[in-house]
């Protein structure tokens, strides 16, 4: 039936979020037995322990809704990043903090957002739907920032800068001076937001934040999520660090009860599993340390990474394109990441697996490029 409801134009416009490929779709698709997935940056050691125990002594609170808020996961967050509680606002993901800045923030027709290019694409996509002016600015070619050309992308009408350090897909982190030099040039009518998904794996986390010092910048959010490190990417939970008076505003639009019960469980679990958190990161280090010396070994080109992902190009030598060798991979049961969706068609992403993942992959890709 064609319809003749109204659709808004910039819906019409839209191309949707391009994800990674799920294990089921793979085993289904090539008939394989085992399938590892290594293009979502998701956790290596899967769910802690501890969080899978709550989840499941919670599970019978499913009927009930949470407390409007989630003023128990706030409370402890805070008190976890040294901040003040009415700082913090909770979301399903980071995701959903990233959407309502751009809903709050922002007036269609009269502001813009500006990014990198490429970043993280939701921050294009969701500007894109508010039918707010989306401007981006190119990485330099080693990726590292142009902080320059971020600067003259901002004028009066730009409410909102994003950047994420350490940056997707590159795995580049900038040194904080560069950060605060940039916050600082700002004008007071724009907020810079930080997205730091995977800050955790930066070889010195405090050092490559603004948090500790959120005091002295009132313009600045950061965003963090429990979907990396903390290994609930299913559950969807992340949150915001920001002004209280904006914190108030995002919690006024957002519809209730977005972090669900379990979510939050797992959540206050997640926070007091100090071992898990510190096992992620031990693994992750190790498998980059492993992973780059193998690519390199190759004879790929591999960008250093601070994240718990590798981008990397084939050798120039070979013959094949960076998609045949995705595709070669797929299906031999090794889910990586194509760039494309990201405008580099020549590069290729893997999220750092487990030692025994990892060394599935060199061993595949050897084979594929012999
Ligand atoms: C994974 C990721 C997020 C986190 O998304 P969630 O909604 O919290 O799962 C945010 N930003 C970037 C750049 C990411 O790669």
């Amino acid at each position: 039936m064609a319809g003749s409801f109204p659709i808004r134009p910039e819906v019409l416009e839209l191309t949707p979020y391009t994800p990674g490929l799920s294990i089921d779709e793979i085993q289904q698709r090539f008939g394989l037995g085992r399938v590892v997935k290594l293009a979502s940056n998701e956790n290596p050691l899967g769910t802690s322990p501890q969080v899978q125990k709550v989840l499941r002594d919670k599970a019978g609170l499913a009927f009930r809704y949470t407390q409007s808020g989630n003023p128990r996961l706030v409370n402890a967050l805070a008190a976890s990043l040294g901040v003040e509680p009415e700082c913090v606002v909770l979301g399903n993901g980071s995701d959903e903090i990233i959407d309502l800045l751009i809903r709050v923030c922002p007036t269609p027709g009269v502001h813009s957002v500006v990014a990198c290019q490429p970043s993280f694409s939701l921050y294009g996509l969701q500007s894109r739907f508010a039918g707010v002016a989306f401007r981006t600015v190119p990485l330099k070619n080693d990726f590292s920032f142009d902080w320059q050309g971020l600067r003259a992308a901002v004028d009066e009408s730009t409410a909102l800068v994003f950047i994420t350090t350490p940056d997707n897909p590159s795995g580049y982190c900038p040194p904080v001076e560069e950060v605060r030099a940039f916050a600082a040039s700002l004008p007071p009518t724009c907020l810079l937001v930080v997205d730091e998904a995977y800050i955790d794996f930066c070889d010195d986390m405090s050092a490559h934040s603004l948090l500790g010092e959120r005091a002295s910048w009132p313009q600045l959010v950061l965003l963090r999520t429990f979907s990396k490190c903390y290994g609930l990417a299913g559950l969807r939970l992340g949150y915001g660090i920001m002004p209280p008076r904006l914190a108030q505003l995002l919690c006024t639009v957002r519809l209730p009860f977005s972090v669900n019960i379990l979510a939050e469980e797992a959540g206050l679990a997640a926070l007091g599993d100090a071992t898990f958190r510190q096992e992620t990161i031990a693994t992750v280090s190790h498998g980059r340390v492993y992973l780059r010396g193998a690519l390199e070994g190759l004879g790929c080109q591999v960008l250093p990474s601070q994240s718990n992902f590798l981008m990397f190009q084939l050798p120039p030598s070979c013959p094949l394109s960076a998609k045949d060798v995705f595709e070669k991979l797929l299906s031999q049961g090794m889910i990586i990441r194509p760039l494309t969706s990201y405008g580099l068609p020549g590069h290729l992403r893997v999220s750092v697996g487990t030692r025994e993942e990892n060394q599935l992959f060199i061993q595949l890709l050897t084979e594929v490029l012999a």
